[in-house]
């Protein structure tokens, strides 16, 4: 069984344990499928240049991004999109993580 190191703590525990048994810190917080980019920072990238695919670039999404900044954020329709899937805790990054608020 493998035994990796509590985040919070710095006590060995088991790979296995749901919660450290010495400071209650759960391990499963860390979502793998969460990008560690800041939804803030990408959010008011798109929100005020999003049309020139800023927050792409950001996500390291570069084809998205030059795509955008071509076409003004698809006549901004898709800067729209990506703005709401940001806010709404949907929109993935390069490695097709998500960008979350919490
Ligand atoms: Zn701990």
């Amino acid at each position: 069984m493998a035994l990796i190191y509590c985040k919070e703590c710095g006590h060995q525990i088991s790979e296995m344990a749901r919660v450290c048994p010495h400071c209650g810190y759960n391990p499963s917080y860390d979502d793998p499928n969460r990008s560690n980019k800041d939804w803030l920072t990408a959010f008011l990238l798109c929100f005020f240049l999003g049309t020139l695919g800023v927050h792409s670039f950001y996500a390291n999404k570069t084809a998205a991004g030059v795509i955008q900044l071509l076409t003004l954020g698809g006549c901004g329709i898709w800067a729209l999109i990506d703005l709401i899937m940001i806010g709404v805790g949907s929109y993935r990054d390069g490695e097709g993580k998500y960008i979350k608020n919490v």
